[in-house]
């Protein structure tokens, strides 16, 4: 696939853009003013792999709370702001690695200016995120009194499907465009966008419409997608069709989960695309007549321990014998399981058998191996 081209930025030492790999994010879910709690979600999601982590900025002392996050945090913070653009100038001096803006709900020039210049001397990136769900009233982007956000007019727009009429996905971009235009106005240009809405082709029409127009990267998200199951589905498919044309910088999947789910999904989809290699994938048989074993349960206690594993490798679980290893021959390791027993194969090709009850250990064991030799350096 052919990545879009786009502005390199740098969200504390992680870069975003260019040809920077598609990092993984997520947000925590505890309260931002209980600094342990925060901290020890934080570590959770970076053992899970999470890049960048954004925490809720509810109140000031949430802003003032993000200091200590900040110094306890192995990976960048990006502070959430909506409405109070003193909680944006509070988090600056918190030492945030970048802001996250809501053009929605701080509709006024003169605050979103006097947060820029701020992050302008910190050097502090700000995503303009806009949400469907908080989009500026039909005709008030930019308006910041007089119009009810509760009678907004957006759900009377049409999806988009004329050129001829101002649909929704014009409402989101213009929405971005209006806050873009101010951070430029401004001479700032460490910007990061999303456009994310809970319907997949809204988000999609967005990205694709923004990509056209602007040099800056992506963060890529549905919004409220759902459980993790549901949510996984919906995330996968609408960031799926971004990243295979090539659209997206960083992405965050919103689950109504833990958030470690999220990193998990997260890292799914990209291994999916090919486009992030570290890692296992998991191939694993729906099991049918023919197997000897609790596929389900097998495979699902693999995943688990696979969890941990930062080599590529390509892992499969199989039900049977008889297909099982020909069915999974590009996998770099693998079991087939039969009656009593187990093959442990590599690449389609016998390894050992093993009785049933050591499959489990024998199959991690063979894994370890096959990463350690991954692992060797190559002379
Ligand atoms: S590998 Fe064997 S058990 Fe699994 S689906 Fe194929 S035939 Fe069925």
């Amino acid at each position: 696939m052919n990545r879009r081209i786009s502005k390199k930025i740098f969200i504390g030492d992680v870069p975003v853009g260019g040809d920077s790999p598609i990092t993984v994010q997520s947000m925590t879910k505890t309260d931002t003013r209980d600094v342990k709690s925060t901290v020890k979600q934080i570590m959770d999601l970076v053992k899970s792999g999470c890049e960048i982590i954004r925490c809720a900025v509810p109140d000031m002392e949430a802003a003032k709370a993000l200091k200590d996050i900040k110094k306890l945090s192995p990976i960048p913070i990006v502070a959430d702001i909506h409405f109070h653009h003193e909680l944006a100038l509070e988090s600056l001096k918190s030492g945030v690695d970048c802001l996250r803006l809501n053009p929605g709900n701080i509709r006024d020039r003169t605050k979103v200016a006097a947060v820029v210049k701020e992050a302008k001397i910190r050097q502090t990136p700000i995503r303009i995120g806009v949400n469907f769900g908080s989009l500026p009233p039909v005709g008030g982007i930019g308006v910041s009194k007089g119009i009810s956000r509760h009678n907004d007019g957006v759900n009377l727009l049409s999806k988009g499907l004329s050129d001829n009429e101002y649909s929704v996905v014009d409402h989101m971009v213009q929405t971005g465009l209006w806050e873009i235009g101010i951070l430029e106005d401004l001479d700032f240009d460490l910007i990061k966008i999303s456009l994310k809405a809970f319907d997949i082709d809204t988000t999609v029409e967005s990205y694709r419409k923004m990509a056209k127009l602007v040099p800056y990267p992506f963060h890529l998200g549905i919004t409220e997608s759902g459980t993790a199951k549901s949510g996984s589905i919906r995330s996968s498919i609408g960031l799926g069709i971004l990243l295979y044309e090539g659209i997206g910088d960083t992405i965050r999947v919103s689950l109504s989960d833990e958030p470690t789910e999220e990193i998990y999904t997260g890292f799914e989809i990209l291994k999916s695309l090919d486009i992030r290699k570290e890692g296992a994938v998991l191939v694993a048989c729906p099991s049918c007549g023919r197997a000897d074993v609790d596929v389900r349960k097998l495979a699902n206690d693999v995943d688990d321990l696979l969890k941990k594993t930062k080599t590529s490798i390509k892992v499969a679980v199989m039900g049977c014998e008889v297909n099982g290893p020909g069915e999974a021959k590009d996998a770099d390791v693998g079991i087939a399981a039969g009656v009593g027993r187990a093959i442990i194969f590599r690449k389609g090709q016998k390894s050992k058998i093993v009785p049933e009850s050591d499959m489990l250990t024998e199959l991690m064991n063979e894994i370890s191996k096959v990463e350690q030799e991954k692992n060797l350096p190559t002379s």
